[in-house]
């Protein structure tokens, strides 16, 4: 039988300039391909935050570490259409509903008191159900839409999904409680943007064919959404590698706007690829 070959990939946001912590992240994905395909996706589907001056520096900078991927390279901007058809997919499951919440009807809701319920999960607060059950023929061009978790997970059966990288290890099982109690209805279309960070990872993932989605830990809890999506989509499975985290002396995770870390301010300081690596432990 023929070896699947690994296609990996790094996915950043244009919505500022790459720090050591996506230095990281590039190299990990790209050394985890082995000798299978690296990948480069742009998701600027934030399009008050993406810039084009971002999404240059990041092409420049990349190659600056030594670093080549495969093409094409895709850009979620350009991709809406096929959001659209996945939510018409999972609309025709019946998994999907209008939300006409604004942020202080859910902070209201959520702050009157409520038995069991977590009220913050990997994907901030848990949605307190306002609109369930709302038909799709509520559908307004200012809705949000979500996915019914509870409905969703009575369609598919027990799903698992393998995790390679250091922290998390092992094989993950999606616990329909924790699911609906940790992280709740999401978000699979916002208003001002069509989509959702979870739904294009998914769209994009499986139509880049990628085997193993490498990226940061602090996106391993989402996996679980993800699990769930591409079941449901019927898109074939992956593993994950999520990678520890580049902190800074307070052990403070590296945010975009440290431009102080961003990998330009070096490169002007004068430090090379290597310097770079030497600086991320690798
Ligand atoms: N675009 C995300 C970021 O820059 C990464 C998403 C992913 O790798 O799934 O943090």
């Amino acid at each position: 039988m023929l070896r699947e070959e690994k296609v990996t990939r790094f996915a950043p946001s244009p919505t500022g300039p790459l720090h050591l912590g996506h230095a990281y992240a590039a190299l990990i994905a790209a050394e985890r391909a082995g000798g299978g395909r690296f990948l480069l996706r742009i998701e600027d589907i934030d399009r008050t935050r993406s810039r084009k001056e971002y999404e240059a520096q990041i092409f420049d900078d990349l190659y600056w570490l030594g670093l080549s991927w495969a093409m094409p390279v895709i850009r979620q901007s350009e991709r809406l259409k096929e959001y659209r058809q996945a939510l018409e997919k999972l609309a025709g499951l019946g998994v999907v509903y209008p939300c006409h919440c604004r942020r202080a009807d859910i902070r209201a809701a959520l702050a009157a008191p409520q038995e069991g319920v977590t009220l913050s999960g990997p994907d901030g607060p848990v949605y307190p159900g306002l609109c369930r059950g709302r038909s799709m023929a509520d559908v307004t061009a200012n809705s949000a839409l979500r996915l019914d978790m509870q409905k969703a997970l009575s369609l598919v059966g027990h799903l698992t999904f393998s995790e390679l990288g250091p922290m998390h290890p092992g094989l993950h099982s999606i616990v329909p409680d924790q699911m609906v109690t940790q992280i709740g209805d999401v978000a699979l279309s916002r208003r001002d943007m069509g989509t959702s960070y979870h739904l294009s990872v998914v769209v994009d993932d499986a139509a880049q064919g990628i085997t193993e989605v490498t990226r940061g830990s602090d996106l391993f809890d989402a996996s679980f959404i993800h699990v769930l999506l591409r079941a449901l989509l019927q898109l074939p499975p992956t593993t994950y590698y999520h990678h520890d985290l580049i902190r800074d002396q307070e052990g403070k995770r590296l945010a975009k706007r440290d431009d102080a870390r961003a990998i330009s301010y070096y490169r002007t300081k004068g430090a090379t690829p290597q310097d770079i690596k030497r600086m991320i432990g690798l």
